[in-house]
Order: C-alpha cells, then sequence, then structure tokens
C-alpha cells in the first residue's frame, strides 16, 4: 500500500503527516505560530520562515518515528511548493528535495490549494468527483469545481481580501486578538446581526467572484463611530460575509451542472454560521454537504501528503530543481480578474 510523507509550511502552520492508500493519518505534528505573530496582528513573513526552520526537521523525525518507519518505506515526499509566503514555502521544499534526494524516493511539488481541494475525499471516501468547492482561508476566497486529480476549474475568486483576512481583520479592530476567526465568531453570537447596517459587496452581480475590502472599511467606520456595540458589529460582519457567500455560491451553481457535492474548506470552514448556511443551500440544491473535520480544514500536512497520495498513481513527480512558487493559480486558464492583482 502506498504511503507518503507530507510537508507543509506555506503560511504559519510547520506540519508534517505519513498518510497510506487506505486514506489513514498514519502519523501527524503540526506546531502553529500564533504565539509569534500574535504581538503584530498578523503573520509575519520573516518570523515564520525562521520558525518554519526552526521546527520542520524535528517534526519529520517525529513523525516517521512514531509510525515506527524509514524514508526507504516511504513511495514519495511530498511538500507544499506553493503558493504561499516563499520563505516558509522554501524551508519546506527545500528539505522535502533533500530527503528525497537522500533516500532516493521520488518529490512531488503540491500546490497548496490543490492539497485543500483534495482533502475531503482523506476524509470522506464516499466523496467522488466532480464536486463544486469553496475554500474559505486566510490566503483564499475562491470557487472550484473539482473534476478529478489535477482538474481544478475556477468559476470564482475574491477581487481583494480573503474572507479569513477580514475576519482577522475584523477582530483586530475589535480588540480581540489574532487569529480573529473563533473570536468574532465567539462575540457575534451575544450581538444582533441586523442592528449595523454593512454592506455586502458584490452580491447580485453577474461573476461569482467575491470581496470583501469594502465590508472590512465598513467595519471600521463602525467602530470609529462609537455608536455600535461590539458584539452587533462581530454579529452584523459574519452574516454580511455569510450572505455574500451564500449569493456567489448560488450564482456559480446557475452557472454549471449541479454537481453531486457542495463542500468547503479552509480555516473559515470552522465557522459553525458559515457551515449551517452551506449545508441550507446545498439542501436547497439537493446536493450533499461535504465539511472535513476541522484539522483537515486548516492548513496541515496530511492535506499535502493526501494530494501525493492521489497524484502517484498519474506518475506526477517533480524534478529535484523544482522552484518554489509564492503564486500558483490552481487553475492556469482563470481569466485575471479586475482588481485582483493580489491573490491568484
Ligand atoms: P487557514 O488560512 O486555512 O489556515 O485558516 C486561517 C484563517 O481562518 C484565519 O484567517 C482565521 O481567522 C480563520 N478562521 C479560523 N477559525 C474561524 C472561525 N471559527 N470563524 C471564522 N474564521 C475562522
Ligand atoms: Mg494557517
Amino acid at each position: 500500500m502506498a504511503l507518503v510523507l507530507g510537508i507543509e509550511s506555506s503560511c504559519d502552520e510547520t506540519a508534517a503527516a505519513l498518510v497510506d492508500g487506505d486514506r489513514r493519518i498514519v502519523a501527524q505534528r503540526i506546531a502553529s505560530q500564533d504565539e509569534e505573530h500574535a504581538p503584530y496582528g498578523g503573520v509575519v513573513p520573516e518570523i515564520a520562515a525562521r520558525a518554519h526552520a526552526d521546527r520542520l526537521a524535528p517534526l519529520i523525525a517525529a513523525v516517521l518515528e512514531e509510525a515506527d518507519v524509514t524514508l526507504d518505506q516511504c513511495d514519495a515526499i511530498a511538500a507544499t511548493a506553493g503558493p504561499g509566503l516563499i520563505g516558509g514555502v522554501m524551508v519546506g521544499l527545500v528539505s522535502a528535495k533533500a530527503l528525497a534526494m537522500a533516500s532516493g524516493k521520488p518529490l512531488l511539488a503540491i500546490n497548496h490549494l490543490e492539497g485543500h481541494a483534495l482533502s475531503p475525499r482523506l476524509a470522506d471516501p464516499a466523496l467522488e468527483f466532480p464536486y463544486l468547492l469553496l475554500l474559505v482561508s486566510g490566503g483564499h476566497c475562491q470557487l472550484l469545481l473539482v473534476e478529478g486529480v489535477g482538474e481544478y476549474r475556477r468559476l470564482a475568486t475574491t477581487i481583494d481580501d480573503a474572507l479569513g483576512e477580514a475576519f482577522d481583520k475584523t477582530a483586530k479592530l475589535l480588540g480581540l486578538g489574532y487569529p480573529g476567526g473563533p473570536a468574532v465568531e465567539k462575540l457575534a453570537r451575544e450581538g444582533d446581526p441586523k442592528a449595523v447596517p454593512l454592506p455586502r459587496p458584490l452580491v447580485g452581480s453577474k461573476e461569482p467572484h467575491f470581496s470583501f475590502a469594502g465590508l472590512k472599511s465598513a467595519v471600521l467606520r463602525a467602530v470609529e463611530s462609537g455608536e455600535h456595540a461590539d458584539a452587533d458589529i462581530a454579529a452584523g460582519f459574519q452574516q454580511a460575509a455569510v450572505d455574500c457567500l451564500l449569493d456567489r455560491t448560488r450564482r456559480a451553481l446557475d452557472r454549471i451542472d449541479t454537481p453531486p457535492a457542495l463542500v468547503v474548506a479552509g480555516g473559515v470552514a470552522a465557522n459553525q454560521t458559515v457551515r449551517g448556511a452551506l449545508e441550507g443551500l446545498a439542501a436547497e440544491h439537493d446536493m450533499r454537504f461535504v465539511a472535513p473535520p476541522l484539522p483537515l480544514c486548516t492548513d496541515n500536512a496530511a492535506m499535502i501528503a493526501w494530494a501525493g497520495i492521489e497524484r502517484l498513481p498519474l506518475g506526477q513527480f517533480d524534478p529535484l530543481d523544482v522552484a518554489a512558487r509564492p503564486r500558483w493559480p490552481l487553475d492556469p486558464e482563470a481569466e485575471a480578474v479586475r482588481g485582483a492583482g493580489v491573490k491568484a
């Protein structure tokens, strides 16, 4: 049975995992850097790269030891090769290259977004292609039609900020600390989602793209006005975000043959209001709703190893001089979106 070592280091989680062809996460370790970045209210790339460099080798050793396997017993080494913060990506990819070279095992340079896109199949053996994936994380907000391994059609993306970023910014403005998503969700439970009038950017527009910059600015103005309770702002922001997700996902569904399943992944998929709303939308369209368990939604190495397992039978290995890529769209044919200078 296939066994792949996966490495993830594209943002602020250093992670290593061993996954087999039976969908077993044989061993995994994740070291979060929340404490290092908290004083700055966001991820500082240089600090992240150094933390990955300090932690990755011991994490890999711990995973191999826990599983009681050697590199010789692995079929391939898979590592995130982008998109992400380039210093961190290089730490993970160079480590994977060194291990591949030393062991003679093939290298798989994985697109981090492909890891997210395929991870629901690690958790759910019944999930077949195609499915509609809403990927909502700290760095991305995309709707992807996942038609097969290596076959991703991007239907929509954000023209400015990722939704996780907007959650983090809202948390910062409300003095809730970093990472902000869980804190905003908690405070929102005590607020009235209708009390603060906030915009729903791009809702009703023809293309199913997302935009959250205007919502972020509106939250800033609401905070500065001093007229609203913090909990009402949190609840209003969360509701506006959910309304955007629902409207945009509906729009995307209008454009394609309805696939059998709607899947959500990425850190924001941890949000119960988001999950509940999407579950309702899936039911409306007679689609199955799949939300992988939370540890698989946020950045992790098991999804990278799993993407490797999915790619193994296709023989899609990479040369040892493969480059790390700060930007790497999953669907190279997707058109550039107006205003989307930052996010692929
Ligand atoms: P990722 O980029 O996939 O590692 O996810 C991290 C992002 O998910 C951060 O921007 C978090 O603020 C966001 N996040 C995590 N938990 C929640 C939550 N419960 N509600 C909203 N956003 C969340
Ligand atoms: Mg993260």
